[in-house]
């Protein structure tokens, strides 16, 4: 799959900016440079910076620093030369094709870390691990990817999976002695091995969840009736006024997304149309829609208006929106308006979060923001460190369990050795799938061109 062509492109973003890092991987990588720089790069020492002109001919293209990094001390493990020119589509796309001309070719998204996972710089779940990284827009996010990165859980399966081959070649042997009718792997530490195998496996399916949630932000839902300050609160939890605010009753007519960050997690808000009985064709496409919104979402924010609506009708939309599995939180807004505490009058269900507020006055903004996150986030990042972010490897996780399965149904009700060496083998092949001790063409095709051009 690596073609042992000198590959370049643009490594930041396109664009103008102070600098623009142009980057060249391979074995000509330093030999291609040269021909266009003006001072002597073949003799000097790897991880130096050198300040020069680069030139087409006679014709000098940019001031620019050039950094040496030599095989295989470098994020590809082959030769590696940074550009780092000034800023200007021109002169980067200058440089670039200039490059190309003197025999590099033009890089194919993520093939500078398909490079490095083929080289042996990294496994596969860390390369995956360098595209969120660069994704990465919250402190959690970060620190997911940062351990991943660092290994994360490709070591304890790694491990793991060592073990499990262990058993499988003891049973590989049973095979060929099948004659003699002997057991070289011990059918009870098997099992013993499979349990373990499981518990960090259901454990790490368990956690995509959360760990997807991180990565992807919470889908968070603010619905209420029509005027009961649902774009007023937007703007006061984003201090921006970025939803439209208008005193006709059912003008936020579509679903509008906005990203709040709460200590560290992303919540992606979505404010609604007003939930009530639609009197015009698109207002209803709007209710729909909430409805829509609110099964989709993990947490939802029911506002209403604590002077305005009756004890019954607050009731009533509770029982309407308050959903299994979707965190619910009630809040009463314009608390700025109500002189008595009818909240107490309410009688809202005790196992109900509840906040009161006022949007427009900012009272209460900051404790609201702190119950959703307690609300969706909880203690749940403090107890669970390895944590899954990635659909694929959950699709691996979920297929090794499915094989491990059979290899325990296989124990339980005796089949003969080489049954049970084909399950064994399945799950080794999912797991391996995971840190890419098994890979296909596709699978690291599938994988790597989801990256950008010059990662
Ligand atoms: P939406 O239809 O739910 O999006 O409601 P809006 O955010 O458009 O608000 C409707 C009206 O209620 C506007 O006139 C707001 O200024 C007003 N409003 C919103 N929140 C409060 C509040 O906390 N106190 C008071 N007094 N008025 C509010």
């Amino acid at each position: 799959m690596i073609s042992n062509e000198t590959i370049v492109a643009l490594s930041t973003p396109q664009g103008i900016g102070a600098i623009g890092v142009i980057r060249l991987s391979g074995k000509d990588a330093i030999s291609i440079t040269n021909s266009v720089f003006s001072k002597d790069l073949l003799k000097q020492e790897s991880h130096t910076l050198h300040f020069g002109l680069i030139k087409d001919g006679d014709v000098v293209i940019d001031e620019v620093v050039v950094a040496l990094f030599i095989a295989p001390k470098s994020y590809t493990k082959e030769n590696v030369v940074e550009i780092s020119c000034h800023g200007s589509n021109y002169i980067i796309q200058q440089i670039i094709s200039l490059l190309i001309r003197k025999g590099a070719s033009a890089a194919k998204p993520g093939e500078f870390t398909l490079r490095a996972f083929l080289n042996g710089g990294m496994d596969l779940s860390q390369a995956e691990a360098v595209a969120d990284l660069i994704s990465s827009d919250s402190q959690a996010a970060h620190s997911v990817a940062m351990n991943q990165l660092r290994g994360g859980f490709s070591t304890e399966l790694n491990v793991l999976r060592e073990q499990l081959i262990h058993f499988a070649s003891m049973i590989e042997l049973e095979l060929d002695f099948s004659e003699e009718d002997v057991e070289f792997a011990n059918r009870d530490q098997l099992q013993d091995l499979i349990n373990k195998i499981n518990l960090v496996i259901n454990k790490l399916i368990r956690s995509f969840e959360l760990g997807n949630v991180i990565k992807e932000g919470i889908n968070t839902v603010i619905a209420g009736r029509p005027n009961a300050g649902k774009s007023t609160l937007l703007n006061a939890l984003l201090n921006e006024d970025r939803a439209i605010v208008s005193e006709i009753a059912g003008t936020t007519r579509d679903t509008i997304e906005e990203v709040l960050n709460i200590n560290g997690i992303n919540f992606r808000l979505i404010d609604t149309a007003g939930i009530r009985e639609a009197t015009d064709t698109i207002e209803a496409i709007g209710v729909e829609k909430t409805m829509q919104k609110i099964s989709q979402s993990a947490v939802l924010v029911y506002l209403f208006d604590v002077v305005n609506l009756s004890a019954s009708e607050i009731r009533e939309d509770i029982q309407r929106l308050h959903k299994p599995g979707i965190a619910f939180i009630a809040v009463a807004n314009k608390i700025d308006l109500s002189f008595t505490d009818r909240v107490k009058e309410l009688g809202l269900p005790s196992d109900i979060n509840f906040i009161s507020i006022s949007a427009k006055e900012n009272q209460q903004i900051e404790e609201l923001k702190q119950l959703l996150y307690d609300t969706a986030v909880g203690d749940k990042l403090s107890t669970n460190h390895t944590l899954v972010t990635n659909i694929r490897h959950v699709e691996a996780l979920q297929k090794t369990r499915t094989a491990l399965d059979s290899v325990i149904r296989g124990l339980t009700n005796p089949v003969t050795s080489d049954f049970l060496a084909m399950d064994i083998k399945q799950a080794l092949y999912y797991l391996g799938e995971i840190t890419g001790k098994v890979t296909t063409d596709d699978l690291l095709e599938n994988i790597f061109s989801k990256f950008c051009i010059g990662k």
